[in-house]
């Protein structure tokens, strides 16, 4: 790529607003920020010469000071269960995963938000690759761009073919902390729910987080999307060994946050989902439930039981099937909605906590697991204090 190119303006990522002012800065009309929108994200275009609705100066101007540049699929992989899985290539050599499932007629992306991630949770595979950046705006909607397109669901106005609604849901599941990624998180999540673009549902783009209370703190200012919490452990002392920025943000925290969010929704009746990876004879004890249930006694939630999936380097097993069925029926009798996600995409390596993508790691967190073969419980929290947890985070608005 030459230095020309380099310099061009990414227009994948730009949200509405940015990219209305993109335009005029170049002394256009905002009508233009929808019609390059629409081109992008619902044609899946990524030529200006293809805009025709645009003028031929215009196209030729926008030719040569911005690009529509995705990022390079590395490969794809489909599971026996319809699951999908894209190995997609970031610069700075490293590598992201993506992960589509199918379900009924729903369809759920699970989106990544960074290469690699800083905190390092005990039972997480991307976790053991430590961390390298935050993937841009461009790079997460980028994630959304090439799966839809992979499926038809982007296609040209006078397209003869069906459009196949595929991509329903969104979830920022995938490797990363989102929290720790903000403005680029909130860009993407907005193209996502934007009208002239994925148009889908603030109930069905998900922002999953393991509690980084302060950026929680600002989320609902820019976004009402729904929201996850990774509690995983229903006490602080185990999940100070689960999940290790506990430590720093402890769960009655945590908790607060996000019912302070989910107070703010717009809209009444908004539940926040609890999600809970289960591992035998750590977290799936008939204790646990009742703790759970205690907890979570004023918050509302759903909660959504997950069997951890073993990986290499970890120690954990997954739960066994009594252990569940015994775990979710103690809060179901105390009246909670509980779900069990079924396992998908195990033949491919993209079932959940499984994704690693390929990392070129700033950390050397992944030399030490290799070296080590398994770390301590507080060699892992050492490793995931090497990146503040407050630092990173831009906070916009
Ligand atoms: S569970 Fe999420 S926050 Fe924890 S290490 Fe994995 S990707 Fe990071």
């Amino acid at each position: 790529m030459s230095s020309t190119e380099t310099a061009k303006t990414n227009l994948l990522g730009l949200s509405l607003d940015k990219l209305a002012a993109f335009f005029e800065s170049l002394g256009e009309k905002r009508f233009r920020a929808v019609q390059v929108l629409k081109w992008i994200h619902q044609n899946g275009v990524d030529d200006f010469a293809q805009m025709t609705n645009v003028s031929k100066a215009l196209r030729e101007k926008l030719a040569g000071i911005a690009e529509i540049s995705a990022p390079e699929v590395l490969g794809q992989w489909d599971s026996a269960d319809g699951t999908r899985k894209w190995l997609i290539r970031v610069s700075g050599g490293s590598a992201i995963e993506t992960v589509y499932i199918p379900d009924g007629d729903r369809g759920t992306l699970c989106v990544s938000s960074q290469v690699g991630c800083s905190l390092d949770c005990s039972f997480c595979a991307t976790g053991k690759q430590g961390f390298n950046r935050d993937l841009t705006a461009a790079e997460i909607i980028g994630q959304v761009w090439i799966a839809c397109k992979s499926f038809g669901q982007l296609q040209p106005p006078k397209s003869k073919q069906e459009r196949p609604r595929k991509v329903t849901n969104v979830v920022m599941m995938g490797m990363g902390e989102p929290l720790l990624n903000f403005d680029n998180v909130v860009d993407a999540m907005n193209l996502m729910m934007e009208d002239n673009a994925y148009g889908i549902s603030k109930r069905r783009v998900t922002l999953s987080t393991s509690g980084v209370v302060p950026a929680l703190d600002r989320l609902a200012d820019v976004t009402d999307v729904s929201l996850a919490i990774s509690l995983h452990a229903p006490n602080d002392e185990l999940r100070n060994q689960l999940v290790p920025i506990n430590k720093k943000y402890p769960i009655a925290m945590l908790l607060d946050s996000a019912k302070r969010y989910i107070e703010r929704m717009p809209d009444t009746h908004r539940k926040m989902t609890i999600e809970y990876t289960m591992m035998r004879e750590v977290n799936d004890r008939p204790e646990h439930a009742e703790q759970l249930a205690e907890l979570l006694r004023d918050v509302p939630v759903k909660i959504n039981l997950i069997p951890f999936n073993p990986f290499e380097l970890s120690d954990y097993q997954r739960v066994s099937n009594n252990a569940l069925r015994r775990f979710q029926q103690i809060l179901l009798d105390k009246g909670f909605t509980v779900t069990v996600r079924t396992t998908r995409g195990d033949d491919i390596a993209a079932a959940c906590g499984q994704l690693a993508g390929s990392v070129n790691d700033r950390t050397r967190r992944s030399e030490r697991y290799r070296d080590a073969g398994r770390v301590t419980s507080r060699e892992g929290e050492l490793l995931a204090e090497e990146r503040s947890p407050e630092q990173p985070v831009r906070i916009v608005g």
